[in-house]
């Protein structure tokens, strides 16, 4: 369950929690024309708090909304100064942040008509999403029987609420069937990421992960790109099939939620040693490093605040 807090920021206002409602004809709870973001907020090593990438990923909630063509009713800035008072408000000094741009009541059928666009930011605390050790030892993974969205069918660049449609129906499956997360190929059949995830391999020390075409550029794919670069190893963005997969020394998941968790197993077959490879600890350790401060080199990535 997650953590009831004190406040949720609706619509420019910070309301108590239990009055965060919408009305049951809310036009996106009927046909998935909403967007969203998942931030994360980490308490630094000098005590004080930052929120990761914060400006950037509130840039993406509007180009996410562009995309489907919805126009949100406050700046960038509004919305960074929304997170920020929200994890105040909840005195989080450590957390996940969730705006999310929705339709609201109004009109019915497909074409919103002049509905309101609403938004809201909600923070909870929230640890590994995986679990502790997961990000420890490694989850063991199936390749989906369902293919990840084709990019003219949905629009992959947008985090879409619709879109996680084909993620839940993913990661459900995958967990009925005794795993802890899914790995689904595009509709070509090469690998395109997890259910809310993106998607690394090793392999003789070259690290490798699908290309942008189909799959959500995160931003924890693109910290650990630059991070890995750095640390002096090759990255390729490359297609991948579930073959690279099963012969990789190390594969791993990135994302916000995820952080970066190593994958010990894909379709019962054993990655490398069979826990967190030595690659992978590395770049976890150092991207763990990054979000609470500890790498000045990346401090323009933290949006510091005081709760
Ligand atoms: C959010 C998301 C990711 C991870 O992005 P981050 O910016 O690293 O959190 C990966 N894939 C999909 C489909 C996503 O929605």
């Amino acid at each position: 369950m997650v953590q009831k807090m004190e406040k949720i920021w609706f619509d420019g206002k910070l309301v108590p929690w239990d009055e965060a409602q919408v009305h049951v004809l809310t036009h996106t709870l009927h046909y998935g024309a909403g967007v969203f973001e998942g931030i994360r907020a980490y308490e630094c090593v000098d005590g004080r708090s930052a929120v990761y990438r914060l400006e950037e990923h509130i840039d993406r909630l509007i180009d996410s909304a562009h995309i489907l063509g919805m126009k949100i009713p406050f700046s960038a800035e509004e919305i960074v100064k929304g997170c920020i008072d929200t994890l105040k408000a909840n005195g989080q000094k450590n957390g996940y942040i969730r705006p999310l741009v929705f339709i609201g009541d109004g009109v019915m059928g497909v074409h919103p008509g002049d509905n309101p666009i609403r938004v809201i930011i909600a923070t909870w605390p929230w640890g590994a999403y995986l679990g502790e050790e997961a990000l420890k030892k490694g989850i063991r993974v199936c390749t989906s029987t369902y293919a990840r969205h084709h990019v003219n069918v949905m629009m992959t660049k947008s985090k879409c609420c619709g879109n996680y449609v084909n993620s839940v129906l993913a990661k459900t499956e995958a967990v009925a069937n005794g795993y802890n997360e899914a790995i689904m190929l595009d509709t070509q059949g090469y690998v395109a990421e997890g259910s809310g995830e993106n998607i690394f391999v090793v392999r003789d020390d070259i690290i490798k992960t699908p290309p942008l075409g189909n799959v959500l550029g995160g931003f924890t794919r693109d910290s650990i790109i630059m991070l890995a670069q750095e640390l002096g190893y090759e990255v390729r963005e490359e297609p991948i099939g579930r073959d690279t997969l099963y012969i990789a020394d190390e594969a791993f998941f990135t994302g916000t939620a995820a952080e970066v968790t190593p994958i010990r197993e894909v379709d019962r077959r054993q990655i490398g040693e069979g826990t967190c490879g030595p690659i992978t600890s590395l770049l976890q350790d150092e991207y763990f490093k990054i979000v609470k401060g500890e790498n000045e080199d990346y401090g323009d990535w933290l949006h510091y605040y005081e709760v």
